[in-house]
């Protein structure tokens, strides 16, 4: 259902059995086929949890407040070139 696709992951092809924690729950392990999908109803399942998902790659999930800076420097942004408040980027870490 998400419409999150070809991540451009460097060509490690062979880690695809690779299982990711949850980020809402550690004792969840998600191949990263299911991650995506895990996040987001997991998400439900923690209402409470402070962490949101960087729209750019579900994989970064970072501290709600902290999600806007995260979105103005994620690695990921430029393949979606988004063009936010093009004049107020700011380099600031
Ligand atoms: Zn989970
Ligand atoms: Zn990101």
């Amino acid at each position: 259902m998400a419409s999150i696709s070809g991540n451009q992951q460097s060509m490690r092809q062979s880690d695809s059995d690779e299982l990711f924690v949850c980020p809402y729950d550690p004792v969840h392990r998600i191949s990263a086929k299911r991650y995506v999908g895990h996040i987001m109803k997991c998400k439900k399942n923690h209402p409470g949890a402070d962490k949101d998902v960087c729209s750019f790659n579900a994989r970064h999930i970072v501290p709600k407040p902290e999600l806007q800076m995260h979105m103005s420097s994620c690695p990921d942004r430029t393949m979606f070139e988004f063009e936010i408040n093009k004049g107020n980027f700011t380099t600031e870490i």
